[in-house]
């Protein structure tokens, strides 16, 4: 309807351009974004590429409006990294006059509800969406409850990391020494000093462990004296490598993670099948305990744990969610992309927003949180997903 209040969470490129479209719409919409600026979590990727170019990582929306304020949007086959993504797009489109007293920056929502209404009341009926929402927000000024007649998730999973310890629960000593594990990818140029001639444990086999892997490989020829353990939980890993991979630049990466499982950086020792048992300090340093069969203890000087992410779940703990068991994006969505046989993200689509529906009326769970390990990782599934719920909350 239009006039709706729209709060939406995350101004990722997801939130950002579901702002635009409930601007065009004529409905109110409020971006809550956690960090002082937008576009936090493709900054935290420091000097990573994305596999993606301009053109399929910018929406028609945001070329629209940023043509009409008489800005070109970045166009082409260049391969931005997370920063100049933020820096070229993201933060032009949050400064919008029409965007930027929308968002409310340095503002974390950390709980959602219906007024008058908990979880198992009103179960499926339409009095829930009688109620508004009631959304718990901090900001510079405290805690304070702002009210939508709807909310779109878009928080993404890049916030909520995986523990390292077998099966994704922290390992025996993880949480007490949180503060020695770094957990996001680090742009190891601008950190040299804090890595070059260290001992470092690498734990993770995706495509951010492989980037540092690669990128500690780089290091150490250049650093003597630098020695990575690098502990992958296969015994036989894919890379996640894509058969035929039409981006150059994952395919490369994957080439990259085999070769130095094949032994090609003296520096970076790869423990296939390992896992990590338990984490303890000794004399400044932190002792790892990795088992590949025996128990093996490792001292290193720093953790560098990159074992991916999930979306969180405990902000709509009171909203009835049905979510999906293995990503806590929406199930309907998760079996969608489950039967659709795709092999790769880029055969992905949106599936429609049948397939974002849940219990909850005018709740939606979108972007990167939406989908998780099934593996979509394409900002344009998000923007798809936009269009998708606009014709729900602004008619047709
Ligand atoms: C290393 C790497 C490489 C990638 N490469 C590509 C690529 O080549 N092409 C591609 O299309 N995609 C790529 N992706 C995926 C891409 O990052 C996502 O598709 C995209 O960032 C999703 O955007 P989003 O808005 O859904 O989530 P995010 O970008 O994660 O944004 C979420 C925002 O929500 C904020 N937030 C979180 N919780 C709260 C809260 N409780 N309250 C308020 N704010 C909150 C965060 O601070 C953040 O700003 C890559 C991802 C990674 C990690």
């Amino acid at each position: 309807m239009p006039g709706s209040r729209v709060a939406i969470i995350g101004a990722g490129p997801t939130g950002l351009d579901a702002a635009l479209a409930c601007l065009e719409r004529g409905l109110r919409p409020t971006v809550y974004e956690t960090a002082s600026q937008p576009a936090a979590s493709v900054r935290d990727w420091g000097h990573v590429r994305l596999f993606t170019p301009w053109q399929m990582n910018v929406s028609q929306r945001m070329r629209r409006a940023l043509a009409a304020a008489g800005e070109e949007a970045p166009m082409g086959r260049g391969l931005p990294t997370g920063p100049e993504l933020a820096d070229r797009l993201l933060d032009p489109v949050a400064r919008l006059p029409q965007v930027a007293p929308a968002l409310r920056l340095g503002t974390r929502v950390k709980a959602v509800g219906r007024r008058g209404l908990t979880k198992e009341q009103e179960i499926g009926t339409a009095e829930r969406a009688r109620r508004p929402f009631r959304l718990l927000v901090e900001g510079p000024e405290g805690e304070r409850v702002e009210e939508a007649d709807a909310v779109l998730d878009c928080a993404g999973v890049w916030g909520n990391p995986n523990s390292l310890g077998d099966g994704g629960i922290p390992a025996p000593g993880e949480e007490a020494l949180d503060h020695r594990i770094e957990r996001r990818l680090p742009a190891f140029a601008d950190e040299w000093h804090e890595w070059a001639g260290r001992t470092i444990l690498l734990v993770g086999e995706g495509h951010s462990a492989q980037t540092a892997a690669r990128d500690l490989a780089a290091l150490a020829a250049d650093a003597p004296g630098t020695r990575v353990t690098w502990a992958v939980r296969s015994h036989t890993p894919d890379w996640e490598a894509v058969e035929d991979d039409p981006l150059p630049e994952r395919s490369a990466l994957v080439a990259d993670a085999e070769r130095l499982r094949g032994g090609a950086s003296a520096a970076v020792d790869v423990r296939l099948g390992s896992a990590v048992d338990g984490l303890s300090e000794r004399a400044g340093r932190v002792v790892v305990t990795l088992r590949n069969g025996d128990a093996q203890g490792v001292e290193v000087d720093r953790v560098l744990s990159l074992t991916g992410s999930v979306g969180d779940h405990r902000l709509y703990r009171q909203l009835q969610v049905h979510e999906c068991y293995a990503t806590c994006g929406p199930m309907s969505l998760s079996a969608a992309l489950l039967g659709s046989g795709a092999a790769d993200c880029l055969e992905q689509e949106s599936h429609g927003v049948d397939a974002l529906r849940l219990p909850e009326p005018n709740f939606f769970i979108l972007g990167s949180k939406s989908h998780g390990r099934y593996g979509l990782y394409l900002m344009r599934i998000g923007y798809e997903q936009v269009d998708d719920v606009m014709g729900v909350l602004a008619g047709p």
